[in-house]
């Protein structure tokens, strides 16, 4: 008689935590999702026997290496780089590229394992992955940025490409940054491929993509409004981040009648009673791209705004909220506060922002709640959709992006209503999203035997 996995839930996750200590980050996401997948894999014993949730939670590979370069002033800089590649199951790797000094293994483990599950909800033909380095670019010159993007690729290089694995950006990593990879690994391999997703507009990139995250979460949080008959038309948007995302979401939040009030970043958060206007939301992409500002400054420019240094934005009263900055950055006490201030959806932007007891909390609670891995997808699924426009030598107009990204949003939500819908009106995303993301990586997976 085969092996199989019987093991129950605590079993298996104490040996998740034994093979991978101190990765607290990857424990709780694979965590997260076998909360969902133990009761849907019960009876279905192809997927013990083929120790197949077992073997997701275990990256394909991961790479590690050093990354040499040097600063304005001469010295020699040492950082790590590195890149999980996750699962390639439906396709090639596929996952961003982070740069910021809390970068580590457990954390990109973590989100190459939830990007695994994000593309395959997404429909389209995307494996898990993702990358990064502790270097911190903030207060770098373009010149060290350029250089270390430069040192970063020439390692990089030898383990992507646009069959094996496409990296895109992240926190940290943007337009420019990839503009740099791309030319450094054109450079290396003497190939014009679309190797990077990201990329400017002239030399292959996709329109909407910068768009694309933000956008997608905002989408996703009207469909589940729809659901209930409701939509965004005046209601009040909490946001945390300041970032691509967080400034896209927002904006996304004006087009369809809301109003958000607040923005974010790693020093403290900015409450504006009057609403962030096209305006207001143009000065601050403007402010944290480009002069690389900090969010406090957007009390000098606007008046009626409050600055709250050292503060996450969940206790501002709201309808509706979006954690557009970074993991584990809304907590239990944060949810609660947001359940009985009458929020009644909340749409992740970010990966993985709320921990495993905020997440809890909504779920008790019975609002919709959408995971980063369902609602944050439109990113990915654009980058998928310039993979495409790249392999066909082709550019699709804004509007059919647009239309194609709405589509994709609302097909990752019917997928998780699929799975979801637990009666009484309710439905439980995360459950939808994990099984759903699951079961075609899984179903893959058992085609392929024993690999
Ligand atoms: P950006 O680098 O553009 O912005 C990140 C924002 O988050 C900044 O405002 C930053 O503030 C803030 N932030 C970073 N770390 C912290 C922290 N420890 N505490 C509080 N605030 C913090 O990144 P993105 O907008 O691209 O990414 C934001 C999130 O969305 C991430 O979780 C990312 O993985 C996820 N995501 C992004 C996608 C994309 O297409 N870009 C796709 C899918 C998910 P500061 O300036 O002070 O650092």
């Amino acid at each position: 008689m085969a092996v199989s996995d019987h093991v129950d839930f605590n079993g298996f996750m104490e040996g998740v935590k034994r093979r991978n200590p101190h990765q607290p980050e990857f424990v709780q996401a694979v965590q997260e999702v076998a909360e969902d997948i133990f009761d849907f894999i019960e009876d279905k014993e192809e997927y013990h026997a083929q120790q197949i949730l077992r073997r997701i939670a275990e990256p394909d590979r991961v790479v590690s290496f050093r990354v040499c370069w040097e600063d304005d002033n001469g010295n020699i800089r040492v950082q790590r780089g590195y890149r999980v590649q996750n699962n390639n199951a439906i396709g090639p790797y596929k996952g961003g590229i982070r740069f910021h000094p809390s970068v580590n293994e457990s954390v990109l483990k973590f989100l190459a394992f939830e990007q695994t599950f994000k593309n395959a909800l997404t429909g389209l033909p995307m494996g898990g992955g993702k990358g990064g380095s502790n270097f911190n670019p903030k207060g770098k010159s373009v010149r060290e940025i350029m250089r270390f993007c430069q040192s970063f690729m020439t390692e990089l290089y030898r383990h992507i490409g646009a069959d094996i694995d496409v990296p895109a950006g992240d926190i940290g990593v943007g337009g420019r940054e990839i503009g740099y990879m791309f030319g450094q690994y054109k450079r290396i391999t003497n190939q014009f491929t679309g190797v990077l997703t990201g990329k400017g507009l002239e030399f292959g990139g996709s329109l909407i993509r910068p768009e694309a995250t933000g956008y997608g979460a905002v989408y996703f949080l009207a469909d589940m409004l729809a659901v209930k008959g409701a939509d965004l038309g005046g209601k009040t948007a909490v946001i945390s981040g300041s970032g691509n995302v967080a400034t896209h979401a927002a904006e996304k939040i004006v087009h369809l009648g809301g109003k958000p009030v607040t923005l974010s970043d790693s020093g403290g958060f900015i409450h504006d009673p009057e609403g962030l206007t096209l305006e207001k939301i143009n000065w601050v992409k403007a402010h944290k791209t480009h002069r690389r500002g900090r969010i406090s400054e957007y009390c000098d420019e606007f008046t009626g705004a409050s600055y709250h240094e050292g503060k996450t934005p969940w206790g501002v009263p709201c309808d509706v909220a979006l954690p557009c900055a970074t993991q584990n950055e809304l907590l239990g006490a944060d949810a609660r506060t947001l359940v009985a201030n009458g929020c009644v959806a909340v749409s992740e932007g970010a990966n993985m922002p709320s921990d495993l007891e905020a997440v809890h909390v909504f779920k008790d609670a019975k609002i919709m709640f959408a995971p980063g891995k369902a609602a944050n997808a439109g990113g990915v699924a654009v980058s998928g959709l310039e993979m495409s426009q790249n392999s066909e030598r082709r550019s699709w107009s804004e509007a059919e992006l647009q239309q194609m990204l709405k589509d994709i949003m609302a097909g990752i939500h019917a997928r998780c209503l699929t799975y979801g819908e637990q009666g009484g009106g309710y439905v439980d995303y995360v459950k939808g999203a994990n099984i759903a993301g699951f079961k075609k990586v899984a179903d893959a997976m058992l085609a392929f035997g024993v690999v």
